[in-house]
């Protein structure tokens, strides 16, 4: 089965064919980092509008690509959301009427499914069940998961997402946004002594987080440096940031492992790129003897094969999952665990 899936909740643009039997034929992203750059974050209309001008010269490059013809794809996935609706509906929009067109069913999928099963594309792949550290730009959530749509939630930020504390505290020390990738390099030139950071609800017993603290501690640094802060320093304060967010991130998912008993866990979404992270849980893996999984760097942030494999997923499950039903609704709000029916 053949696959074709769209993704544009938020600033990408992403295409990918997937096949059950050979794996991923093809993906194309357009980012939108750029264009939003200017205004340090995204703005929904222009994105919007981007979706509209990248999804067709995206799904050509996939076809070409892969030298498959639009008439062997045997379903569209597309994220019907959570998301900005505008972006949402560009892509439900492009799914319903490829469909309608080709005569292909067509089926919403949940973003963070998408997110959440990427790490299912890389090589040795972890097997059900296992514990999963969703890491985002909106989302920061500890999963138990035992299958496809079986998703429960042990706990999750009750403010702002991991991502979000990236880039709002990148964008104080001015490194422009987003500012995840940038914080995480200008750490790595710090001085871990430097300034101690507090670790928000590391004691606190259950598997929540808050991240919203962390961000204004580092405020308070700055606003405790002259005007012209000295690259030493942002790089100490970056320094500072990462570690104490990523000693709780480290020592959540240890608690959780414990807490379920697994052995497996499963990082999914754009932090999980993170270079400080990664380094830290490998180190508790060896320490605790866990198994840690990534996706592979290129499908930590948004992209299209998520979707076609998270699509690919459910119609495995069940054929009728997709139908050829073409009046689309989006999703902007939709919570994970309201899925787990398939
Ligand atoms: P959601 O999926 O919750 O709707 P999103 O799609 O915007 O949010 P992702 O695309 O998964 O989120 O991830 C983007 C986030 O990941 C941004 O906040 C970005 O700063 C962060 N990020 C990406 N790479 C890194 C990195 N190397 N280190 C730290 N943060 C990173
Ligand atoms: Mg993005
Ligand atoms: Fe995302």
């Amino acid at each position: 089965m053949l696959v074709l899936g769209i993704e544009s909740s938020c600033d990408e643009t992403g295409l990918a064919l997937y096949d059950t039997q050979h794996g991923l034929r093809a993906h194309a992203l357009h980012s939108q980092v750029r264009m939003h750059e200017e205004y340090g974050g995204v703005v929904p209309e222009l994105a919007s509008r981007d979706h509209i001008r990248r999804a067709i010269p995206l799904l050509e490059k996939v076809l070409t690509d892969s030298s498959i013809a639009r008439g062997d794809i045997d379903a569209i996935a597309y994220t019907q959301g959570p998301g900005l609706a505008g972006a949402l509906l560009v892509g439900a929009s492009v799914a319903c009427g490829l469909g309608l067109a080709l005569d292909k069913p067509v089926l919403g999928v949940h973003h963070l499914e998408g997110h959440l099963l990427s790490p299912l594309l890389a090589s040795d792949p972890p097997e059900f069940p296992f514990v999963a550290l969703l890491v985002s730009g909106g989302h920061t959530q500890l999963m138990r998961v035992d299958g496809v749509g079986q998703y429960e939630l042990l706990g999750e930020t009750l403010d702002d997402a991991a991502g979000e504390a990236f880039d709002k505290s990148a964008k104080l020390l001015g490194l422009g946004y987003p500012g995840g990738p940038a914080i995480s390099r200008m750490a790595e030139f710090g001085d871990p002594a430097a300034y101690k950071l507090p670790r928000p609800m590391l004691h606190s017993g259950n598997l929540d987080f808050s991240f919203s603290g962390l961000k204004t501690a580092v405020l308070t640094l700055v606003k405790n440096h002259p005007a012209n802060i000295c690259e030493q320093d942002k790089a100490n304060i970056a320094r500072a940031f990462v570690d104490a967010l990523v000693d709780v991130l480290t020592a959540k998912c240890v608690n959780a492992l414990k807490q379920t008993g697994l052995k497996k866990l499963v990082i999914a979404g754009g932090v999980g790129a993170n270079r400080q992270l990664r380094e830290s849980l490998n180190a508790a893996a060896v320490k605790r003897k866990f198994r840690v999984y990534y996706p592979e760097l290129e499908f930590c942030t948004d992209n299209g094969a998520m979707i076609a494999f998270a699509g690919a997923m459910r119609l495995q499950i069940n054929p009728n999952a997709a139908k050829k039903d073409y009046a689309f609704n989006v999703k902007p709000r939709w919570p994970l665990d309201s899925i787990r029916e398939i």
